[in-house]
């Protein structure tokens, strides 16, 4: 590994001007950046440690939910607050990862993971997002993680996160500092596609911090669920993952929210498929169809043409978790 510079500011203005250099990336748990680091995917001349930073707060605010970028994920996991009012985000939470890594990372850093395409990681391997122009070793290769919706011909990778899909269904807003003060992006809006661009994940500038997360009051607390398939219980990433939350008043859908993992490059809602549930009986067709104008637009490669059946029948079992039917 490449030797680098480490400092660990404590205050955030001192991180703002840290990190406003070539060569930096700012570390919190590095369970991400601590791999990339040691396979060579990315060689950072200094490391900026933001533990020091007061960013682990839970607090409930007049609109909603505020969680600060340094709380852990076991922490907001198991928080009586998530619990209680958005526990889809827990359960998606809970879904990741193992105890050890879920006590280590960060909501900040869990946003700004990269992608576990395997070719990413394999520095022998062609890839755009690690090397600009340097081609893409999934698209003819072993492609059975790869994205269905949204890809590019320059990178079909997907996002790793659960809790970033839990956070784009609950209508999350991301919380950014930055030189010029304070922003707000809609958590739909964080993430990326690859594009022409598959080197960039997100949105924020190189100068930029996430300083935390909202989650605005809703009426889905008691009909939502998060349902992750994968290729073992514990410990893997989401073959097809769904988050689903439903307001159902006497038997009818007021309002509904889906999104999926697994099959995009950021976290996939699905606007289409929730607007058609509204008004609906609570029932397996009504989640049957909405589960097939989710899938309006999918596209698969060679080894994930199973998506194209697994994705419509997760929506449908997540949805039916989330109602109660089941
Ligand atoms: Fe790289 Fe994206 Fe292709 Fe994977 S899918 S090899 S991350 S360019």
């Amino acid at each position: 590994m490449k030797q680098f510079q480490y400092v660990h500011p404590s205050t955030q203005q001192s991180v703002l001007d840290a990190i406003n250099k070539p060569g930096t990336k700012i570390i919190a748990g590095g369970t991400n950046l601590v791999d990339l680091m040691k396979r060579g995917v990315t060689a950072p001349d200094k490391l900026v440690d933001i533990n020091r930073l007061p960013l682990k707060g839970i607090t409930a605010t007049k609109t909603g939910l505020h969680i600060g970028a340094l709380a852990l994920n076991s922490v907001v996991s198991e928080d009586n607050l998530v619990v209680e009012k958005q526990p889809l985000l827990s359960m998606a939470l809970k879904s990741g990862a193992s105890p050890q890594l879920r006590n280590m990372a960060t909501v900040g850093g869990n946003m700004m993971q990269r992608t576990r395409c395997t070719y990413f990681y394999d520095i022998t391997m062609p890839c755009n997002k690690r090397e600009p122009g340097s081609g893409c070793g999934a698209l003819e290769g072993f492609n059975r993680m790869h994205a269905i919706f949204g890809a590019s011909p320059q990178c079909i990778a997907v996002h790793p996160s659960d809790m970033c899909v839990g956070l784009a269904a609950l209508d999350a807003v991301v919380v950014i500092a930055g030189r010029k003060g304070e922003r707000r992006i809609p958590f739909t809006g964080f993430h990326r596609l690859a594009e022409d661009h598959p080197e960039t994940d997100n949105h924020l500038a190189k100068d930029e911090l996430i300083i935390g997360v909202e989650i605005p009051d809703n009426n889905f607390a008691k009909h939502s669920y998060y349902l992750k398939v994968r290729d073992r219980q514990s410990y893997a990433f989401a073959l097809v993952s769904v988050a689903a939350a439903l307001d159902i008043d006497n038997g009818t859908i007021r309002q509904a929210r889906l999104a999926m993992g697994g099959v995009a490059h950021k976290p996939w809602r699905l606007f289409d498929a929730e607007k058609a549930l509204i008004g609906k009986p609570v029932s397996e067709e009504s989640f049957k169809q909405a589960a097939q104008i989710a899938m309006q637009g999918a596209k698969a490669y060679q080894y994930n043409a199973f998506k194209l059946k697994l994705a419509p029948a997760s929506i449908t079992e997540a949805l039916k978790h989330a109602s109660g039917l089941v």
